[in-house]
Parts: structure tokens; C-alpha cells; sequence
């Protein structure tokens, strides 16, 4: 599916969502992106990428993005992420590695709700517990899953991903 522009409240957000294919949004003026997706061109030079939780159709270019990005020496990518979620991905990672033949330098923060993270001055994102269910079955899939606002909003209105 082809990524949609939308501007909210002078934000601009590109991005895809067709469940079980591909979900990621970017706010390239911000410098952040929540999810991969197949990790499109325009995320590779996103630093700050916030994971929701580990659908496939939300991680799959995951390791495409650290590999990219050390390919055109970026500084590693920082990814925010549930706990449970970190060192899983270190051995994602690491197989890349052994597969790739270089492991993609990626640098893990713990995501946890209602503890906000300073991306930088001014720009503070906050992680917020939300429910997920699993696709076909209907009953909740994952322990986290997490959304993300804007700081001293309510995740129940205003700008919120998942
Ligand atoms: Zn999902």
C-alpha cells in the first residue's frame, strides 16, 4: 500500500497501515517513526524509532533499518521498545549478523508506560499501555503493547499512535 500524507496540527506524518501487510508512520521534521514496517526508504534516516509491539507487520525491517543505516554511516538508530521485547531483538540482531556477516550497530531503550522519554529538548514522547489482540484468534496476543502521545495528553484523544 502506498504511504499517506497527512499534516496534523502543522505535524507532518507519512505512513501505512493495512494490517497483517505493513504499519509504520513517520514524522520526518521530528526526526521519529513508530514501527518499521518493511522499513521504507524515508525511515532510514529517521534516529528515534518508537516500536509499538512485535507483529511482524511492525518489525519487519527491523534489522534492514540498522543495516541500512550503518551502510550509509548513520549513526546507529535508537529504538524504544518494550522491555521483554530488548534482547530478543539483540539475537534478531545477531543472526542478521552471522547471516549478513556484519551485525547492525543499533542502540535499545526500554519503552515503559507512563515513563516519558526525552528524544531531545522540547520533544518528549510518552509510552502508554494499550490492549492488542491477536490477529484471526481475538484474544489478546501480547503481554505490552504500547501506544505513544505527546506529552500531557490523554492518550484517550489527541495525537496518539498505534
Ligand atoms: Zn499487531
Amino acid at each position: 500500500m502506498a504511504a499517506a500524507e497527512i499534516l496534523h496540527d502543522n505535524i507532518r506524518i507519512l505512513g501505512s497501515s493495512s494490517a497483517g501487510e505493513e504499519t509504520y508512520f513517520l514524522l520526518p521534521e521530528l526526526g521519529v517513526a513508530f514501527d518499521f514496517g518493511r522499513s521504507p526508504r524515508e525511515l532510514i534516516p529517521i534516529e528515534h524509532v518508537f516500536l509499538t509491539h512485535g507483529h511482524l507487520d511492525h518489525t519487519a525491517g527491523l534489522a534492514y533499518y540498522f543495516a541500512q543505516r550503518w551502510f550509509v554511516d548513520a549513526a546507529p538508530g535508537n529504538l524504544y521498545l518494550a522491555p521483554s521485547l530488548i534482547e530478543p531483538v539483540r539475537r534478531l540482531l545477531r543472526a542478521f549478523g552471522e547471516i549478513d556477516g556484519h551485525e547492525p550497530p543499533a542502540r535499545l531503550h526500554p519503552s515503559v508506560p507512563g515513563v516519558d522519554i526525552e528524544v531531545r529538548r522540547g520533544l518528549i514522547v510518552r509510552p502508554f499501555d494499550v490492549n492488542h489482540f491477536g490477529p484471526r484468534t481475538q484474544r489478546a496476543a501480547l503481554s505490552q503493547a504500547l501506544g505513544y502521545g505527546q506529552k500531557g495528553q490523554d492518550p484517550a484523544a489527541g495525537m496518539h499512535f498505534f
